[in-house]
């Protein structure tokens, strides 16, 4: 049976009441708007730990002002049914007055990996993620926590949350899981008009171009970045880019040759939503010329 909680001491409780019964606690922070990417990282915890946490929190210290908090999609209801159904233990729904207290003073400085992309163009945004999850490994102390992908950048920021403030929970990423027609799934695409949603389709339209050309050789960056550019100028006006980049995996920093783990990244805004998107770029080296056959 799925237990809904809203406080942090009765969530505490459960929790250690599962580890006494030797069960791994995996814990899934999400803002709710459930969909299969949710779902995904659901199914990981249910596979690698006896007692699996969701939290459904949309947390507004990470919405910068003008964006969009009020609006932002919540469906409680259907989230609690679609976690029934994947058999979590318990959904962690506190309020926001549970979450923050009266009279919040600490933030947490996410850091240099902070500075550019969705921290350049949602500036406070990562400072409240970085606060947000912290305090939920705080709470839910699980042994492992599952991210996505798809926000690239704030996976990386929670690794080093994990790793420079020495929680014990492990991190584990997720891949990104898409719709049919490629478009990265997200709570955002409900936002999108059918034409809208045909124009956001050129954003994974460029992430193919980046890694096609970098499987056909392709090791110049800049090079690269102008395939996705192309692919994305064809969306016409109805897509305004944030950035298109190629970023080094551990630092996220722009690269000029694709040698090592490199990533290929995207945030545009159509109509009035804007989406974020990536995708490994996996520079294979050609097999070795010469051969071992004696000929
Ligand atoms: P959100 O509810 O948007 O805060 O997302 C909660 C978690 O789900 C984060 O770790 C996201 O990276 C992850 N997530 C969101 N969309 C996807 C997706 N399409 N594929 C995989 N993970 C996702």
């Amino acid at each position: 049976m799925i237990e809904r909680i809203g406080s942090k001491s009765e969530l505490r409780a459960a929790v250690t009441q599962a580890r006494r019964e030797g069960r791994g606690i995996g814990f899934v922070p999400t803002m709710g708007a459930l969909h299969d990417g949710h779902i995904s990282l659901v199914r990981a915890a249910r596979e690698r730990s006896g007692f699996v946490v969701v939290s459904v929190f949309v947390n507004p210290t990470q919405f910068a002002a003008g964006e969009d908090f009020e609006r932002y999609p919540r469906d409680l209801e259907q989230d609690l049914a679609l976690l029934a159904a994947e058999n979590v233990d318990v959904v962690f729904t506190p309020s926001e007055a549970t979450m923050y207290g009266k009279d919040p003073q600490i933030t947490v400085d996410p850091g240099p990996l902070a500075r550019r992309w969705e921290g350049e163009v949602r500036p406070g945004h990562f400072t409240g993620v970085a606060t947000i999850v912290t305090k939920l490994l705080n709470i839910v102390d699980a042994d492992i926590a599952f991210f996505g992908e798809k926000d690239y950048q704030q996976l990386k920021i929670v690794e080093h949350i994990a790793a420079d403030l020495d929680f014990r929970t492990q991190i584990a990423p997720c891949p990104i899981i898409r719709d049919h027609d490629g478009l990265a799934l997200s709570s955002r695409n409900r936002y999108l008009s059918a034409e809208e949603r045909r124009t956001a389709l050129n954003i994974p339209a460029a992430l193919d171009a980046a890694c096609n050309s970098v499987a056909w050789g392709e090791r110049d960056a800049d090079e690269v970045v102008s395939a996705m550019r192309e692919a994305l100028d064809a969306a016409g006006e109805g897509l305004t880019l944030d950035y298109a980049a190629v970023v080094d995996t551990r630092t996220l920093e722009p690269v000029s040759r694709i040698e090592g783990a490199a990533r290929a990244i995207i945030a545009a805004r159509v109509g009035a939503t804007r989406l974020i998107d990536n995708c490994e770029l996996a520079p294979v080296e050609p097999p070795a010329t010469g051969g071992t056959d004696a000929d």
